[in-house]
Protein backbone atom coordinates (compact mmCIF):
# COMPACT_ATOMS: atom_id res chain seq x y z
CA UNK A 1 0.00 0.00 0.00
CA UNK A 2 2.63 2.20 1.23
CA UNK A 3 4.75 1.26 -2.00
CA UNK A 4 2.01 1.92 -4.07
CA UNK A 5 1.24 5.56 -3.03
CA UNK A 6 5.30 5.91 -3.03
CA UNK A 7 4.49 5.15 -7.22
CA UNK A 8 1.98 7.25 -7.62
CA UNK A 9 3.53 10.15 -6.19
CA UNK A 10 6.70 9.69 -7.69
CA UNK A 11 4.48 9.34 -11.19
CA UNK A 12 2.98 12.77 -10.46
CA UNK A 13 6.05 14.54 -9.66
CA UNK A 14 7.72 12.64 -13.04
CA UNK A 15 4.42 14.04 -14.99
CA UNK A 16 5.01 17.90 -13.63
CA UNK A 17 8.46 18.05 -14.17
CA UNK A 18 7.98 16.96 -17.75
CA UNK A 19 4.85 19.68 -18.19
CA UNK A 20 7.19 22.12 -16.41
CA UNK A 21 9.84 21.09 -19.11
CA UNK A 22 7.51 21.20 -21.67
CA UNK A 23 6.72 24.92 -21.37
CA UNK A 24 9.72 26.22 -20.55
CA UNK A 25 11.24 24.61 -23.80
CA UNK A 26 7.83 25.96 -25.90
CA UNK A 27 8.92 27.59 -28.86
CA UNK A 28 6.48 30.12 -30.57
CA UNK A 29 4.85 28.55 -33.98
CA UNK A 30 7.10 29.75 -36.64
CA UNK A 31 4.10 30.96 -38.88
CA UNK A 32 1.69 32.80 -36.49
CA UNK A 33 3.98 32.51 -32.85
CA UNK A 34 1.16 30.43 -30.95
CA UNK A 35 3.42 28.81 -28.32
CA UNK A 36 3.59 25.45 -29.19
CA UNK A 37 5.12 21.94 -28.05
CA UNK A 38 4.82 20.60 -31.34
CA UNK A 39 7.90 20.85 -34.16
CA UNK A 40 8.07 25.19 -34.72
CA UNK A 41 4.26 24.73 -36.01
CA UNK A 42 1.14 24.94 -34.20
CA UNK A 43 -1.03 22.10 -35.47
CA UNK A 44 -3.64 25.11 -36.67
CA UNK A 45 -0.58 26.45 -38.87
CA UNK A 46 0.54 22.63 -39.89
CA UNK A 47 -2.81 21.71 -41.07
CA UNK A 48 -3.24 24.72 -43.24
CA UNK A 49 -0.17 24.63 -45.39
CA UNK A 50 -0.76 24.26 -48.64
CA UNK A 51 -0.75 21.06 -50.66
CA UNK A 52 1.50 19.83 -53.78
CA UNK A 53 -0.70 18.18 -56.84
CA UNK A 54 -0.21 14.88 -58.38
CA UNK A 55 3.21 15.23 -59.60
CA UNK A 56 5.38 13.27 -62.58
CA UNK A 57 7.74 11.03 -60.13
CA UNK A 58 10.78 11.33 -62.14
CA UNK A 59 10.72 15.46 -62.83
CA UNK A 60 7.89 16.33 -60.66
CA UNK A 61 5.71 18.23 -63.45
CA UNK A 62 2.46 18.67 -62.48
CA UNK A 63 0.09 16.26 -64.30
CA UNK A 64 -3.56 14.65 -64.07
CA UNK A 65 -3.11 11.03 -63.56
CA UNK A 66 -0.49 8.14 -64.33
CA UNK A 67 3.47 8.32 -63.18
CA UNK A 68 5.07 10.32 -65.52
CA UNK A 69 4.39 13.19 -67.61
CA UNK A 70 5.06 12.99 -71.74
CA UNK A 71 8.20 14.72 -71.64
CA UNK A 72 9.84 11.95 -69.49
CA UNK A 73 8.62 9.36 -71.00
CA UNK A 74 10.17 11.26 -74.38
CA UNK A 75 13.52 12.43 -73.10
CA UNK A 76 13.66 12.04 -69.36
CA UNK A 77 15.96 14.72 -66.94
CA UNK A 78 19.08 13.07 -65.40
CA UNK A 79 17.80 12.14 -62.26
CA UNK A 80 16.03 9.11 -61.80
CA UNK A 81 13.18 10.26 -59.36
CA UNK A 82 12.34 13.88 -57.61
CA UNK A 83 10.23 13.95 -54.06
CA UNK A 84 9.13 17.19 -53.05
CA UNK A 85 6.72 18.26 -49.71
CA UNK A 86 5.23 21.34 -50.54
CA UNK A 87 4.45 23.54 -53.35
CA UNK A 88 6.64 26.95 -53.31
CA UNK A 89 4.52 29.53 -51.74
CA UNK A 90 3.14 31.41 -48.98
CA UNK A 91 3.89 30.41 -46.51
CA UNK A 92 6.99 27.69 -47.52
CA UNK A 93 8.42 30.66 -49.27
CA UNK A 94 9.14 32.47 -46.25
CA UNK A 95 9.58 29.68 -44.06
CA UNK A 96 12.52 28.66 -46.80
CA UNK A 97 14.03 32.72 -46.90
CA UNK A 98 14.12 32.31 -43.08
CA UNK A 99 16.32 28.83 -43.10
CA UNK A 100 18.34 30.55 -45.65
CA UNK A 101 18.94 34.14 -45.18
CA UNK A 102 18.30 34.58 -41.58
CA UNK A 103 19.43 31.70 -39.60
CA UNK A 104 16.26 30.02 -38.74
CA UNK A 105 17.61 26.28 -38.45
CA UNK A 106 14.78 25.37 -36.74
CA UNK A 107 12.67 25.19 -40.31
CA UNK A 108 15.56 22.88 -41.47
CA UNK A 109 14.34 20.19 -38.39
CA UNK A 110 10.33 21.04 -39.20
CA UNK A 111 10.88 20.25 -42.81
CA UNK A 112 13.27 17.36 -42.41
CA UNK A 113 10.99 15.70 -39.85
CA UNK A 114 8.25 16.27 -42.27
CA UNK A 115 10.02 14.46 -45.41
CA UNK A 116 10.75 11.47 -43.28
CA UNK A 117 7.46 11.16 -42.16
CA UNK A 118 6.03 10.96 -45.93
CA UNK A 119 8.94 8.61 -46.91
CA UNK A 120 7.41 6.53 -43.74
CA UNK A 121 4.11 7.10 -45.14
CA UNK A 122 5.27 6.08 -48.83
CA UNK A 123 7.94 4.02 -48.68
CA UNK A 124 10.20 2.80 -50.94
CA UNK A 125 13.89 1.72 -51.47
CA UNK A 126 16.20 4.05 -49.67
CA UNK A 127 19.17 5.23 -50.96
CA UNK A 128 22.67 4.35 -49.58
CA UNK A 129 23.65 7.63 -48.65
CA UNK A 130 21.98 11.85 -48.43
CA UNK A 131 23.96 14.43 -49.96
CA UNK A 132 23.53 18.17 -49.75
CA UNK A 133 23.53 20.09 -53.46
CA UNK A 134 26.82 21.94 -52.26
CA UNK A 135 27.72 25.64 -52.34
CA UNK A 136 30.69 26.88 -53.94
CA UNK A 137 33.27 27.50 -51.19
CA UNK A 138 33.20 31.32 -51.52
CA UNK A 139 29.57 31.12 -51.02
CA UNK A 140 29.38 28.87 -48.49
CA UNK A 141 32.19 31.32 -46.65
CA UNK A 142 30.17 33.99 -46.81
CA UNK A 143 26.30 32.60 -45.94
CA UNK A 144 28.35 30.60 -43.03
CA UNK A 145 25.97 27.44 -43.57
CA UNK A 146 24.53 25.63 -46.59
CA UNK A 147 20.73 25.44 -45.68
CA UNK A 148 20.11 22.28 -48.03
CA UNK A 149 23.20 20.33 -45.60
CA UNK A 150 21.17 21.72 -42.66
CA UNK A 151 17.91 19.85 -44.05
CA UNK A 152 20.31 16.32 -45.08
CA UNK A 153 21.67 16.25 -41.39
CA UNK A 154 18.48 16.00 -40.00
CA UNK A 155 17.22 13.38 -42.64
CA UNK A 156 20.53 11.85 -41.61
CA UNK A 157 19.53 10.76 -38.31
CA UNK A 158 15.87 10.35 -38.81
CA UNK A 159 16.26 8.16 -41.74
CA UNK A 160 19.92 6.04 -40.34
CA UNK A 161 21.23 6.82 -43.85
CA UNK A 162 25.01 7.83 -44.37
CA UNK A 163 24.96 11.54 -44.79
CA UNK A 164 28.10 12.78 -47.38
CA UNK A 165 29.02 16.81 -47.65
CA UNK A 166 32.41 15.56 -49.24
CA UNK A 167 32.04 14.08 -52.42
CA UNK A 168 30.15 15.96 -54.35
CA UNK A 169 32.18 19.66 -54.96
CA UNK A 170 31.05 23.35 -56.42
CA UNK A 171 34.23 24.41 -58.60
CA UNK A 172 32.41 26.70 -60.39
CA UNK A 173 30.98 29.69 -58.27
CA UNK A 174 27.79 30.19 -60.47
CA UNK A 175 25.28 33.16 -60.33
CA UNK A 176 22.47 32.02 -57.89
CA UNK A 177 20.06 30.36 -60.18
CA UNK A 178 17.20 32.94 -59.37
CA UNK A 179 19.06 35.71 -60.39
CA UNK A 180 19.01 34.34 -64.29
CA UNK A 181 15.64 33.85 -66.45
CA UNK A 182 14.97 30.70 -67.20
CA UNK A 183 16.24 30.12 -70.37
CA UNK A 184 20.13 30.85 -69.15
CA UNK A 185 19.72 28.99 -65.89
CA UNK A 186 20.92 25.76 -67.78
CA UNK A 187 24.07 27.33 -69.33
CA UNK A 188 24.93 28.90 -65.89
CA UNK A 189 25.02 25.10 -63.90
CA UNK A 190 27.28 23.55 -66.73
CA UNK A 191 30.18 21.85 -65.48
CA UNK A 192 29.72 23.50 -61.48
CA UNK A 193 30.12 20.16 -59.83
CA UNK A 194 33.05 17.61 -59.48
CA UNK A 195 33.55 14.37 -57.72
CA UNK A 196 36.15 14.80 -55.03
CA UNK A 197 36.37 11.10 -54.21
CA UNK A 198 35.84 7.72 -55.91
CA UNK A 199 33.91 5.00 -55.00
CA UNK A 200 30.74 6.63 -54.57
CA UNK A 201 27.28 4.49 -53.52
CA UNK A 202 25.29 2.81 -56.02
CA UNK A 203 22.03 5.07 -55.23
CA UNK A 204 22.11 8.52 -54.10
CA UNK A 205 19.46 11.07 -52.73
CA UNK A 206 20.29 14.63 -53.35
CA UNK A 207 19.28 17.15 -51.04
CA UNK A 208 17.97 20.40 -51.59
CA UNK A 209 15.49 23.13 -50.71
CA UNK A 210 13.70 24.32 -53.98
CA UNK A 211 13.40 22.80 -56.98
CA UNK A 212 12.47 25.36 -60.02
CA UNK A 213 14.10 23.97 -63.50
CA UNK A 214 15.85 21.31 -61.77
CA UNK A 215 18.80 21.69 -64.27
CA UNK A 216 21.21 22.30 -60.78
CA UNK A 217 19.99 18.76 -59.53
CA UNK A 218 20.47 17.21 -63.05
CA UNK A 219 23.94 18.76 -63.61
CA UNK A 220 24.68 17.23 -59.90
CA UNK A 221 22.73 14.17 -60.91
CA UNK A 222 25.02 13.64 -64.56
CA UNK A 223 28.47 14.54 -62.63
CA UNK A 224 27.41 11.12 -59.71
CA UNK A 225 26.56 9.03 -62.93
CA UNK A 226 29.91 9.57 -65.04
CA UNK A 227 31.49 8.69 -61.80
CA UNK A 228 29.76 5.21 -61.45
CA UNK A 229 26.47 6.06 -59.61
CA UNK A 230 23.56 3.92 -60.93
CA UNK A 231 20.56 5.98 -59.29
CA UNK A 232 20.30 9.16 -58.25
CA UNK A 233 16.94 10.83 -56.33
CA UNK A 234 16.38 14.15 -55.69
CA UNK A 235 14.58 15.51 -52.46
CA UNK A 236 13.50 18.77 -52.27
CA UNK A 237 10.93 21.00 -49.75
CA UNK A 238 9.27 22.71 -52.01
CA UNK A 239 8.18 22.53 -55.82
CA UNK A 240 7.92 25.85 -58.14
CA UNK A 241 4.61 25.59 -59.78
CA UNK A 242 4.43 27.98 -62.71
CA UNK A 243 1.03 27.46 -64.21
CA UNK A 244 1.36 29.32 -67.67
CA UNK A 245 4.25 27.92 -69.30
CA UNK A 246 6.12 24.55 -69.88
CA UNK A 247 9.07 23.76 -67.75
CA UNK A 248 10.88 20.29 -66.20
ZN1 LIG B 1 0.73 28.76 -35.83
ZN1 LIG C 1 8.22 14.17 -65.80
Amino acid sequence: MLMNSLTASRHKITHRIARLYSKLIATPCLLCGTHTDQLSLCPSCAQSLPQLPHLCQRCALPITQGEYCGQCLINPPARHMTRCLYPYQSPIDHLIADLKYHEQLSVANLFANQFATQLQVHPHTMPDCLMPIPLHPIRLRHRGYNQSAEIAKVLSKRLDIPYDDRTLCRIKNTQPQTSLPYSERKKNIHSAFKCCRQSLPRHIALIDDVLTTGHTADMAAKTLMQNGVKKVELWTIARTIRHHSKYG
